[in-house]
């Protein structure tokens, strides 16, 4: 017996949009970093990257970086390099250094202790100096991580002189997360700039120039990004391939958009008014919601909801004429009135899922995944 709430994860798909990807990114001489942190580092999808051809696997996660090294551990064939992609606590310090081979930075007091934590291992270990790669985050306008103006070529030149625990492997730029800003041409040539001044600071070509997330492979894809970009870092883009095509009229049709299916069972199906009856407070979540009276029509229960998803906004019917109405900590309920073939109790209905909906429904212990 299948157990519900069920997430099915097909692998095989995953393997083919990894491979779709980094296949495009490689003809623009970019290599790309697999980014788990959309599904929680699911061991069994990083072993799908680990067989992959993305360069390293990233994550904004200790946690889930140490999966990924453990699995390198169990058998090397699957050993990639890692890189922590939130800008460290100071208090993971020993931890990144542990297990990330790079990470992106955009403080100088993490730098410091990034570089104490080498060198005391290599002195407490009696062993060589093993140096952690760090990526200088560059503040581009979006107003999330990355130095600002001239701090940023002084953090160059400090791990290149001053640090020797740590390598300047690069510089990074994030846009689209807080302040929406989309990697245009021009944003990318100015960060291009900006590189190659540290370039010219520290009197050598820095490894790594990442010019970003998903929202860049659209440069890619359009052929617009600059020759010296030579990295990304993907999650969306491989995991879901939703926003572009949907946000920015992208053709991502050789990518497949199917790899997630949320599946819950029915447990009630009545006909009721769809206006509720009684005096209008708030609902569980202290909301005012506003109803339409449509008359009586069929609705169905399911035993999921928003524990297990977030908002059911998140999550889309895939049966023709099922439409969601609502949820409440346990329950999805659905407007089934318009579907051809009627519904009994004990059937499962599938959902597509967004990226938001994603982060809960691979955290969720309720949610019972299986892989295909
Ligand atoms: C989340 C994240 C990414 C990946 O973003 P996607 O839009 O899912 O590709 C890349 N870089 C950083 C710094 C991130 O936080």
């Amino acid at each position: 017996m299948n157990r519900y709430p069920e997430l099915v994860i097909d692998k095989g798909k995953l393997a083919d949009n990894i491979r779709e990807v980094t296949a495009r990114c490689r003809a623009r001489g970019i290599s790309v970093a697999g980014v788990v942190k959309g599904m929680n580092g699911l061991p069994e999808l990083i072993r799908v990257y680990a067989e992959s051809d993305v360069v390293m696997i990233g994550s904004s996660r200790i946690e889930q970086i140490r999966d990924a090294v453990e699995i390198g551990k169990a058998d090397p064939e699957l050993r990639k390099p890692t890189m922590m992609i939130r800008i460290p606590m100071l208090s993971e310090v020993p931890e990144i250094v542990e297990y990330c081979d790079y990470s992106l930075e955009s403080e100088d007091a993490v730098l410091r202790a990034l570089n104490d934590e080498v060198l005391r291992r290599a002195e407490n270990e009696g062993c060589a100096i093993k140096k952690h790669k760090v990526i200088l985050m560059v503040e581009m306008g979006d107003l999330r991580e990355g130095y600002v103006g001239d701090d940023l070529i002084s953090a160059a030149l400090m791990v290149e002189n001053d640090l020797d625990g740590l390598e300047l492997a690069g510089v990074g730029m994030n846009v689209g997360c807080y302040g929406s800003i989309l990697p245009t041409r021009e944003k990318l040539d100015e960060f291009v700039k900006r590189a190659e001044e540290i370039e010219a600071a520290i009197g050598r070509r820095l490894d790594i120039i990442s010019g970003g997330a998903t929202s860049t492979l659209m440069r890619v894809l359009d052929g617009n990004i600059p020759e010296r970009i030579n990295h990304l870092r993907i999650g969306e883009g491989i995991l879901l391939a939703h926003d572009l095509p949907l946000f920015y009229g992208c053709d991502m049709s050789f990518l497949h958009q199917d790899i997630f299916r949320l599946r819950m069972e029915v447990v009630e199906l009545k006909l009721k008014p769809t206006y509720p009856q009684g005096t209008i407070g708030r609902d569980a979540f202290g909301h005012l919601p506003e109803y339409t009276d449509r008359g009586d029509r069929m609705r169905a229960i399911c035993a999921c909801g928003k524990v297990d998803y977030g908002s059911e906004e998140e999550i889309t019917p895939l049966l023709t004429g099922v439409h969601v109405i609502g949820a409440s900590s346990d329950h999805t309920l659905l407007d089934v009135e318009d579907i051809k073939v009627p519904l009994t109790i004990g059937d499962v209905l599938e959902f597509s899922i967004n990226y938001a909906s994603m982060v809960y429904v691979t955290s969720s212990r309720n949610i019972h995944i299986t892989y295909k």
